[in-house]
């Protein structure tokens, strides 16, 4: 069975020849390429603004990409490694990998980070290296339920990791990965604080994740309780889609709405358990959500395991998730990553060097641009290059409504005194 893939109703496989056809004409009206620059040079340092993580700049941004599996797991195969970065990068078009630091487990036989720290120091430090060489993004997760029995180890680490890595903005800590239902809210804080304190003493600014209770769905606690006194604090919300649907999101509106930002760690396209109940329908959903509230999200997992929430087919290592022996979530999350990149992507968008920039992307009815020199007219073109809507300006920070455009990709241009400039937009 093929499945169909779809990213905001367009059919990948239909749209594709065109969309190609498209982003060619765009390369060559802007004489830049899509990929000219890293996605970390692009975005720079993260910074909480308000309710949302944001580019160094301010600009709301949602970032996508994968999560290894457990370190310390014999089971996952082997995916520590630049070539697995790499490539999750190039071809997924993966903007943010996560290393999931196992700290220890029962079944672990002595891998995880508390018995074997060495090992595990050098395993993840190839995928933070590979990263930063990539200009990817990378979360050092801390990968327990019990990350409070640690708080002293967990200090030491997390310190050490912001003294080698702090002044890299590809560096994202995510020091407890999902508190239990019955680990109470003020047990993470009185972790967190030290923890917290250990990080900063050696990187005063690079962006820290908190985890939520009940395997992160409790955003709510957070946002009724935030830790305070760090500017650069975002919050972990979790949910796998075949179990967490339509009230989870009304909770993470909810908590953005009163303050904090939130942060996709992990999710699956799947039952809580990892395993079972495959649901395309309610991921699109889902990331449709993300995309349209500026919330970054990473999917569980980079490994080969028998579950189906692994994207690469069992027993393969990193040779068959390079050679795209991929399982039926695997194909899925490619294609939405890479679909997304090619949609969503802004590149350098000035007139005389003078930087311009949408409001929002994607937009829902009022296409907003901002710019600090006078904009004479505004033109969108469709995908085909079908110009669909044109307006006169003639003046500073346009806004028109595109309500009537049907919902896709579009490519926006703009000029000044004679000289025009173009970017891509998703229209919802
Ligand atoms: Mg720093």
């Amino acid at each position: 069975m093929k499945p169909k893939f779809t990213l905001l109703g367009k059919n990948f496989f239909e749209k594709q020849n065109l969309k190609l056809i498209g982003i060619l004409l765009f390369t060559l009206v802007t004489n830049q390429t899509i990929y000219s620059q890293t996605v970390v040079e692009r975005y720079g340092k993260l910074q909480v603004n308000g309710s949302h993580v944001t580019a160094e700049n301010g600009e709301k941004i949602s970032l996508a990409g994968m999560s290894l599996f457990w370190s310390n797991a014999g089971d996952g195969g082997d995916f520590y490694n630049s070539q697995t970065v790499n490539h999750l990068a190039d071809d997924w078009k993966s903007s943010i990998v996560r290393i999931a630091l196992g700290v220890k487990e029962t079944w672990d036989g002595g891998n995880g980070y508390i018995d074997s720290p060495q090992a595990q120091k050098t395993k993840i430090k190839a995928v933070i290296d590979a990263a930063i060489a990539k200009g990817v993004y990378v979360i050092i997760d801390w990968h327990t339920h019990a990350a409070e029995s640690y708080e002293t180890e967990a200090a030491a680490f997390f310190g050490e990791m912001a003294e080698l890595y702090g002044d890299k903005d590809n560096v994202i800590y995510e020091i407890y990965n999902e508190p239990l239902d019955t680990t109470p809210w003020n047990t993470v804080k009185n972790y967190a604080t030290p923890v917290i304190q250990a990080i900063r003493a050696k990187d005063p600014d690079n962006l820290i994740i908190v985890g939520t209770p009940t395997w992160c769905q409790d955003v709510d606690k957070a946002a009724a309780n935030p830790i305070t006194g760090d500017p650069n604090l975002a919050y972990t919300l979790h949910f796998y889609a075949d179990s967490h649907k339509e009230f989870l999101r009304d909770r993470a509106i909810a908590a953005m709405n009163s303050g904090i930002a939130l942060f996709v760690t992990e999710w699956g396209t799947t039952h809580f358990s990892g395993n079972g109940g495959y649901n395309p329908q309610e991921s699109q959903t889902w990331m449709d959500f993300m995309i349209t509230n500026n919330i970054s999200y990473v999917n569980w997992t980079v490994a080969h395991k028998n579950e189906d929430s692994c994207v690469v087919s069992p027993g393969m290592d990193v040779q068959g998730l390079i050679n795209g022996n991929l399982t039926t979530s695997g194909i899925f999350i490619r294609n939405h990553l890479i679909s997304r990149a090619e949609t969503l992507s802004v590149d350098n968008f000035t007139i005389n060097n003078v930087k311009l920039s949408l409001d929002q992307n994607p937009v829902k009815d009022i296409l907003s641009v901002n710019s600090s020199i006078v904009i004479d007219d505004l033109t969108v073109f469709d995908m085909n290059g079908r110009s669909v809507f044109y307006e006169d300006i003639n003046q500073d920070n346009p806004q028109v409504n595109i309500g009537n455009l049907q919902s896709g990709n579009y490519i926006l241009k703009v000029s000044s005194n004679n000289v025009s400039t173009t970017t891509k937009f998703v229209k919802l």
